[in-house]
């Protein structure tokens, strides 16, 4: 054996064992890896239509009638029994009766009679078609139709809405204004929806100041605390328990020991900063020490240290301290999780393309996603997007003015005046 061969040999004999990090993975992986652990709520609850407004639908829903319950009119005018297709310009009317919303006329309709009804109320039996009042002359009970009444029923007949029985929504959608009025229309007045998780929210760092502290009075070095209101703020449209757990110093007995009394009564951890790999980064190692830890780096610009792992029965999410990217990995990882947990229906985040009409630079190695403002382009040719400023992820302000994400792929380099991207619209997220 040749003498460089025993030094290597030597050499692996010796060599400390390493072990390897996990690589950092992409936004999906992420996602699979987290969807994989969660279970969702079990425990459902009764709510009134408002109260489960943002909740979580725990099982299917079904109109128990249909809708509209009754034939009605959808004009004012004269209901009469002549066909649709037949001309009654010129024809006069014996008016019999009025049907108002609310007070149906209860005979019914023969040739050469008409009843006054406005809209939404019950069509008489017999009732063919609605002649519109602007199409009619009225002289004490005679009715002449003085107009030219297009070819139309003016009825909006039962169950063209929805029949009896039919899916209003399954199980897993969020409650939204436009269900709550849809499930109003039916006559729902109770929802059942899962119960709401409890998520805890702690900020770490030895230099975060409470906000409210005069600016004269902040010790060297501090800062304001932002990212626990942001993330508080976030979570406010959310079905979940918001637990404000305040802000914790760079020590990892007093992390150890917070985070033992969060698991106890959270379903979920949020915390922000501390999760990198700074002398004063705690939380991942304290994580670690009690309980699991699942990954810790993404692929993802801003937010590349984010942790992900369990403490007893809650799910843990250490989002990185630089706000921006608190924000975003909150928006792009922790919140659909959370949302899962909740028993919602996750859908991908809405994608739209837009042309850039700036430069964008970015070197290839992370999915980047940079604040944007979108708009009509003057063109037309479809949706325009605007970078808004620095995008440092310290930078609060390149949130200003800012309605979406504007994603750049991993693989890509510098993106020229005009490139195709796609965006993600804050307001979907
Ligand atoms: P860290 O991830 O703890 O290294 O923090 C990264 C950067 O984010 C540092 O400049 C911190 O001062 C800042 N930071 C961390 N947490 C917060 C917070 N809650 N509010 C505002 N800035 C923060
Ligand atoms: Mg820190």
């Amino acid at each position: 054996m040749s003498r460089v061969c025993i030094l290597w040999a030597l050499s692996t004999l010796f060599e400390p064992t390493v072990t390897t990090p996990s690589p950092p993975l992409d936004l999906e992986q992420a996602a699979q890896r987290i969807r994989a652990r969660i279970q969702p709520v079990q425990r459902v609850e009764q709510a009134t239509l408002l109260d489960a407004l943002g909740r979580v639908l725990a099982e299917p829903l079904h109109s128990p009638i249909d809708l509209p319950p009754f034939d009605n009119s959808a004009m004012d005018g004269y209901a009469v029994c002549t066909p649709v297709e037949q001309d009654v310009k010129g024809s006069q009317f014996r008016r019999i009766g009025v049907s108002a919303a609310g007070h149906p006329f209860t005979g019914s309709i023969r040739p050469g009679e008409c009843v006054r009804i406005f809209t939404g109320a019950a069509t008489p039996a017999g009732t063919q078609r609605i002649l519109l009042q602007e199409d009619c002359d009225a002289q004490g009970d005679t009715v002449v139709v003085s107009g030219t009444p297009e070819p139309r029923s003016n009825i909006r007949s039962r169950g063209n809405d929805l029949t009896a029985g039919s899916l209003l929504d399954p199980a897993g959608v969020r409650v939204n204004a436009f269900r709550v009025g849809r499930y109003a229309a039916s006559g729902i007045d109770k929802l059942t929806v899962f119960a709401r998780p409890t998520v805890g929210v702690f900020s770490t760092g030895d230099e975060l100041a409470p906000i409210g502290t005069p600016a004269q009075a902040l010790p060297p070095g501090s800062i304001y605390e932002s990212n626990r209101h942001a993330l508080m703020a976030l979570m406010a449209g959310l079905p979940v328990i918001v637990e404000d757990l305040g802000s914790l110093p760079d020590d990892p007995a007093a992390i150890r020991s917070a985070l033992v009394n969060a698991a106890r009564r959270c379903d979920v951890i949020v915390t922000s900063g501390g999760v990198s790999v700074g002398d004063h980064d705690h939380v991942k190692a304290v994580v670690e020490s009690l309980g699991s830890l699942d990954f810790w780096r993404l692929n993802l610009k801003p937010g590349k240290p984010l942790a992900f792992g369990r403490l007893n029965d809650a799910l843990f999410f250490g989002l990185p301290g630089n706000p921006v990217s608190t924000i975003i990995t909150w928006l792009l990882i922790a919140q659909p999780a959370v949302l899962a947990l909740c028993g919602a229906q996750v859908e991908p985040p809405a994608r739209l393309h837009a042309r850039l009409t700036c430069q964008v630079r970015h070197s290839p190695g992370r999915t980047e996603y940079q604040r944007g403002r979108y708009d009509v382009a003057a063109q037309s040719d479809g949706l325009a997007v605007d970078i808004c400023g620095d995008q440092a992820s310290n930078r609060l302000s390149s949130f200003d003015g800012a309605n979406c994400l504007v994603e750049i792929p991993a693989d890509a380099g510098d993106l020229p005046t005009g490139s195709r991207v796609q965006i993600l619209p804050l307001h979907a997220l």
